[in-house]
Formats: structure tokens, sequence, C-alpha cells
């Protein structure tokens, strides 16, 4: 499928912020911060062109860069990286750290996106 003009720029972007966080999510590895980067949560301080278009995409960036949890806060000039544990727990079917994990009674260890995909798999 080809792809638009728009969504190559997008993904040009996408992999320009994963080149800043791949190495920072290295170091919190290497300090035992996090284990995976499953369980990490990267945040991107600061203002660019490519945050600025990664805010409307936050799930596929975070898909990209495989952790739990993602925010964006658009504060001063320069882009930082910073990662620290995710918030909550590890679900046991996804893995992702997510808040929600138990929100569910008949599915106390995993996420409410889970528990919403099991119960959409037996209604089919
Ligand atoms: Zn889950």
């Amino acid at each position: 499928m080809e792809r638009t003009e728009a969504e190559r720029t997008l993904w040009k972007h996408l992999f320009e912020l994963r080149e800043l966080a791949l190495p920072e999510l290295e170091k919190a590895r290497q300090a035992k911060a996090i284990g995976k980067a499953l369980e990490a949560k990267l945040t991107f301080a600061g203002t660019s062109p490519a945050l600025a278009a990664a805010g409307a995409h936050l799930d596929a960036l975070r898909e990209l860069l495989n952790v739990s949890q993602l925010e964006i806060k658009p504060r001063g000039e320069a882009v930082a990286v910073s990662v620290n544990k995710a918030a909550g727990e590890k679900c046991e079917r996804c893995w992702h750290w997510e808040t929600d994990v138990g929100s569910h009674p008949e599915h106390p260890t995993i996420c409410a996106r889970c528990v919403k995909a099991v119960q959409e798999g037996l209604r089919t």
C-alpha cells in the first residue's frame, strides 16, 4: 500500500523521536531502573515539529517504542526524554503496565483493554 506524503512525514517524525528515546531507555535498563521497555513510562518534554506530529498519534509512537506509557509535555525549546517506571501493574495478557489492571472483578489480573478484547472474543 502506498503511503501518502502526510504518513511518510509522520513516520519520519516518529522515528526521529525513537532515535532520541532509545539511548535513554538503554541507560535506564543499565541502571536497573527498568527491566524491559514495557516497564517504562517515557516522557518527552519540549516543543518540536516531531513532537507536535506525535501528539496526535501517541498510540503509534507508544507501539513503535514498545513502552507501556507515553506522555508529551509541550514545554521549553529543546526536546528532553525521561524514563520512569510505568505506573500501575503488569497485565498478564499483554504485558503492558496499566493503571487499570484489576478494574474488572472477573478479570483481576488483566488491563481494561484486554478485558474488552476477551469479552469481544467470547461474543464472536
Ligand atoms: Zn492487557
